[in-house]
């Protein structure tokens, strides 16, 4: 789960990107039938914001970057005492 969040993030964002670079063109070209790419576009913002409420809120530990789930001052995986922010 560590290793594909930052991969699901990044192919969101490049989706998101090329789903608003189709639409922008889309919308030049005098062409409003984008419904689809609305709700990509819909859904992409979903993942990347998301992500980032993730990323945001879930602390990890500053020594070992494992994911913490517990609420002690030491990380239960190294040992390493957490500080608080
Ligand atoms: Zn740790």
């Amino acid at each position: 789960m560590k290793k594909v969040l930052p991969w699901v993030f990044v192919a969101a964002v490049i989706v998101l990107i090329a789903d608003f670079g189709i639409m922008g063109l889309k919308i030049m070209d005098g062409d409003y039938d984008i419904e689809v790419l609305a709700y990509v576009a819909l859904v992409g913002t979903w993942v990347v914001g998301g992500c980032a409420v993730y990323r945001a809120f879930v602390r990890r530990c500053p020594c070992c970057g494992k994911r913490r789930t517990t609420n002690g001052d030491y990380c239960p995986y190294c040992g390493e005492k957490i500080s608080e922010e």
